[in-house]
Parts: structure tokens; C-alpha cells; sequence
């Protein structure tokens, strides 16, 4: 028994697509006990977009730990706390004139988006919210509740039922658009819908497959959200975090939403989401909304370490240049697998490559990881390859990456 089946035995795991037991990564290469290096396209699922053991990153926790920085930071101000809300408000709020609260949550995504949910209920008093088909947003109950993809769903978990879900932008080929639908059924008392406190919604949906809002289509549901006293939340988690471009997916469409939601590369790597509310929309009362773990020490240290990179505006150009790069190297590839390729999607350094051909992707997908790259699928069917890789990753990570694919692809037609 290899010491990774070994692994595999002894734990409830969940380690399908990339069997082995990796040892250490810089940037965007992993290396296994083996000794075998893989080209890092999955990035932790959103979760590394400043790579792996970014040596500034690094050298931060270094020093903190060296002089005994505060680890748990709960219910007290730390230094590295305070730091963290400093750099965020002086370098990511202010210059793009946001004023928004910072609310620390538990350390997941889900955390952060029941959190959001509560607190547009709570401001609202109303329980609906809207929701769309093929969003991801967690696993927590509430989480759930939002996610539209009916895999995860089962009537015996008792998943929330006060949403209502529309189609997502590009659903409808003629004049209609689910924004227009939703302001039809909210103002027609016989569809049931019950005015919702909030909306929720990814600029770009990660996990339902690569699928890109349009900038009108966010801004005329920003505009609904206005009209009719709804709260308007955007979940940032796997496409905020300068995943686009901009700090914020969101920035594309020059919209301000009432609450956002944060985690994954918030925190570099390590556990930690956050909400931002507008002010007005901070309605807790003290101790109304807590948990143990809001906020980590460490990850305050790395994700202050990590934002000074958004200092100037070189880091969102190297993102659109290398997002160029990995476009160009899909629809390359869509070229020269017309059959098996039938779209190329995506913004800045999310893309995805999509298959009509069942098992197409999970193949490649395999075939990838024998040959030394970590790519992962991506919608309801796993129709959809996805790059996610490091923002960080270098032009030539990328080339080996893209040399990887072809090969892995080349293997999958056969
Ligand atoms: N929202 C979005 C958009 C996500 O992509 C994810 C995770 N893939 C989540 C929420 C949930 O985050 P977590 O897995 O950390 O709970």
C-alpha cells in the first residue's frame, strides 16, 4: 500500500483528483514526497492567489512569530488585527472611495455568507432572499440554502426554504433578461415571491462554471436592488481578492453593494473570512453574531503582508497581462480541439474551458495530474476545466502549464 493509500484509509477523505501527499510549493509549483513537481492551476480553489510561501508573505509570519506576536486574538485588539483593518481600509477602501465595516467571521467562506444572510434578514426584517441557478456559496445550511446546484440539496438536511432562485445573466437568448423576470414576479402577487431582504450573487460564478456576468446585467440588478429596498450581496470569495484584475470583481461593473463577502485568499492560504457592510446596514447588537474563531492572527499578518501588493497599480497590470496569456493559450486549445472544446470563458485570471463531451474534463483533468499540473473541473457536470492558478504564477510556471494541458488533452481524445 503506497503511503498515500495509506492516508486514504485511515481518514473520511475527499482526495479524488490529485492522489499523492505533497510536501512543500513556492509560487505556483507543488512538489510531492516523490520528489514529482506539479504546475499549481487549481490555486486552492481561490485560496492562493498570492501563491505558495510568497517570501514577503513569509518573511512576515517569520518575524511575528519570532517575537511572540498574539495568536488568539479573540474578543481582544491585537496589533496584527489592527494592522490588517489599517491596510485594508487605507489601501483597498479608501482609494476606491468604499465606505464599508469590517465584520471577522469563522474562518470559512460559508461562514462569511451566513453572516451576510443574517445580518440582510436581520436590517430587512424579511426572511426571502434571491438566489441564482449554478451559484456556489457553501455547505453550511444557510450556505446551502443559496447554492443552486441541486446535487447538494436533499430534503432531509432541512436546507432553508425561504429563497427563490432565477437564472443567472446569459440564460435567455432573446430580449429578456432574469433581472427583468425577477422585477416581473416580485411585482405580480401571484408568483410568491415574497419582497426579499437580499440578493445574492458572484460577479462571475466559479464553482457553477466559469459563468461571466455582463456588466449590464450587474448593474441593472444593482439598480432592482435600489428600486425596491433590497439589499444587494456580492460573494467576493473565490473572485475577489484581485482574481479579475481589481481587488474587487465586482469594480468592473462600478457598482457599490450593501454587503460583501471575503475569505479564501483574504487570509493568503489560511482560514479567514470576512463582511463588509455599509455602515447603515450594520444593525447587530453586541454579541448578537459571534463565534470563536473570527478572524486568525496569523492570517492578519500574512493578508496585511499580501495587500501591500495592491499598492500600485503594476500588480492588477501583471494579473490582465498573464489573464491575456492564459486566454490565449485556451482558444489555442479550443483550435486545435474543435470537437472537444466548445467554449472559452472567463476574466482576468479566472478561464474556463468547456466540453460538451461527458467525462472530457475529469479526463483531462486526470491525465493533467499523471503529467505534473493540478487543474480541477468545474459546473453542475464537471463540463469545465478551470484555471485558477496563483496570480503570482510566473510566464514560465505558465508555459509548462499550458505545454501540460496540451499534452493531457492530446491523451484524452485518443
Ligand atoms: N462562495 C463562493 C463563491 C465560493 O467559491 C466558495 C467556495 N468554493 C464559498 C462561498 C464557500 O467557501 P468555503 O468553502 O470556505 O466555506
Amino acid at each position: 500500500m503506497s503511503l498515500f493509500e495509506q492516508h486514504e484509509s485511515n481518514v473520511r477523505g475527499y482526495i479524488r483528483s490529485f492522489p499523492a501527499i505533497f510536501d512543500t510549493a513556492t509560487s505556483a509549483t507543488i512538489v510531492d514526497i516523490e520528489g514529482k513537481r506539479y504546475i499549481d492551476f487549481f490555486g486552492g480553489a481561490g485560496s492562493l492567489n498570492y501563491g505558495h510561501n510568497h517570501p514577503l508573505i513569509n518573511q512576515a509570519l517569520i518575524n511575528y512569530i519570532q517575537r511572540n506576536g498574539i495568536t488568539n486574538a479573540l474578543d481582544k485588539a491585537t496589533v496584527a488585527k489592527h494592522d490588517f483593518i489599517s491596510a485594508f481600509q487605507s489601501i483597498i477602501l479608501a482609494p476606491r472611495h468604499m465606505d464599508y465595516k469590517i465584520q471577522f467571521v469563522g474562518p470559512t467562506g460559508a461562514n462569511g455568507v451566513e453572516t451576510a444572510l443574517k445580518l440582510a434578514r436581520k436590517m430587512k426584517q424579511r426572511s426571502n432572499v434571491i438566489a441564482f441557478t449554478n451559484a456556489y456559496h457553501g455547505h453550511s445550511l444557510g450556505a446551502l440554502a443559496v447554492t443552486g446546484n441541486e446535487f447538494y440539496h436533499d430534503d432531509y438536511y432541512g436546507v432553508p426554504r425561504n429563497v427563490n432562485k432565477m437564472p443567472y445573466d446569459n440564460y435567455f437568448d432573446h430580449d429578456m433578461d432574469s433581472v427583468d423576470m425577477l422585477r416581473h414576479y416580485l411585482a405580480d402577487g401571484s408568483s410568491g415571491y415574497d419582497l426579499p431582504a437580499a440578493v445574492i450573487v458572484e460577479s462571475i460564478q466559479g464553482e457553477g462554471g466559469i459563468n461571466v456576468a455582463s456588466v449590464a446585467w450587474l448593474q441593472k440588478l444593482s439598480e432592482l436592488c435600489k428600486e425596491m429596498d433590497i439589499l444587494l450581496i456580492m460573494d467576493e470569495i473565490q473572485v475577489g481578492n484581485g482574481r479579475t484584475g481589481d481587488f474587487f470583481s465586482f469594480e468592473r461593473a462600478n457598482i457599490q453593494p450593501d454587503i460583501i463577502t471575503l475569505s479564501k485568499s483574504v487570509g493568503t492560504g489560511m482560514p479567514m473570512s470576512i463582511v463588509l457592510m455599509k455602515p447603515d446596514v450594520d444593525v447587530w447588537s453586541p454579541g448578537e453574531h459571534t463565534g470563536t474563531f473570527r478572524g486568525n492572527s496569523y492570517a492578519f499578518v500574512a493578508g496585511s503582508a499580501a495587500l501591500e501588493l495592491w499598492r500600485n497599480d503594476d500588480f492588477s497590470r501583471s494579473i490582465r497581462a498573464k489573464g491575456e496569456q492564459v486566454e490565449q493559450a485556451f482558444r489555442r486549445l479550443q483550435a486545435r480541439y474543435p470537437g472537444w472544446i466548445s467554449d472559452v470563458r472567463g476574466l482576468g485570471m479566472i478561464w474556463g474551458l468547456e466540453s460538451l463531451v461527458e467525462g472530457f474534463c475529469n479526463e483531462v483533468s486526470k491525465q493533467a495530474f499523471e503529467r505534473g499540473l493540478m487543474m480541477e473541473t468545474a459546473g453542475a457536470s464537471d463540463q469545465v476545466l478551470k484555471f485558477l492558478g496563483p496570480l503570482v504564477i510566473s510566464e514560465t510556471e505558465l508555459e509548462e502549464g499550458f505545454e501540460i494541458l496540451d499534452d493531457a488533452m492530446a491523451a484524452a481524445v485518443e
